[in-house]
């Protein structure tokens, strides 16, 4: 865990930020002013601002076929238009402490402050209470937030039988999809948990979350996924 913060710690941070900022700074000038991808994210982040031109949305519309719409409180996310405004290369995986029912219940409350895009039941059932395009409060970190997807999963760190078979399928073949949708790696850079977010104090998934398995379950369904959609290699 060690090397892997100290990797991560050492990658940019902010940068939707400051190519924000530069994108203020040297407006119109932009195309001049570097690379073809760096042009195209200037752009990208100056189209979003005008209004009418984000993705059109449909109330109750979920991005995960299966799962079942339950919104949110508003004031637990922020709307945005991802990948446009913020790329997504991260999933991050918390375990709720608590029910499946008091999760959704917390996230729909405006006082709690917090909410993830999905929660995973113990018998694989899955919710979605903000979409992907939007970022959610989950992470405790404003560049986690905005870069990641966050899955729940029901129930408690301490407690080895809160996951199921089930609930590892499940979860797998949803974080399959999101790494397919916005081309992330499937590796414990891009895929992980809570406690390794910088800053933190959470310790989920904890110790009995069985990171090999859900790896190796998630490499399976994004290999099933790939072949569904035709693409020429994983
Ligand atoms: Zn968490």
């Amino acid at each position: 865990m060690g090397e892997r913060r100290a990797a991560r710690s050492s990658a940019p941070k902010d940068g939707d930020r400051r190519i924000g900022r530069r994108a203020l700074l040297i407006g119109g000038a932009a195309a001049a002013a570097g690379t073809a991808v760096f042009a195209r994210d200037e752009l990208g982040h100056l189209w979003w601002r005008v209004p009418g031109v984000e993705k059109p949305r449909k109330e109750g519309e979920v991005d995960f076929t299966g799962a079942r719409w339950v919104s949110a409180s508003e004031a637990n996310w922020r709307r945005a238009d991802r990948p446009d405004d913020y790329g997504i290369d991260m999933v991050v995986i918390h375990v709720t402490q608590g029910s499946f029912d008091s999760a959704v219940k917390v996230f729909q409350d405006p006082e709690h402050g917090a909410a993830s895009h999905y929660i995973v039941r113990k018998d694989g059932h899955i919710t979605q209470m903000i979409r992907e395009l939007d970022v959610a409060f989950h992470a405790g970190n404003r560049q986690y937030n905005e870069r990641s997807v966050g899955i729940e999963h029901a129930g408690f760190v301490e407690r080895a039988s809160s996951f199921t078979d089930e609930m590892y399928e499940a979860s797998a073949r949803l974080t399959a999809r999101i790494c397919a949708r916005y081309d992330i790696p499937v590796d414990r850079e891009h895929i992980i948990g809570h406690v390794e977010v910088p800053g933190t104090d959470h310790t989920d998934p904890g110790p009995h979350w069985d990171w090999d398995r859900y790896m190796r379950l998630v490499r399976q369904a994004r290999t099933a996924t790939a072949r569904a959609d035709g693409e020429e290699s994983v």
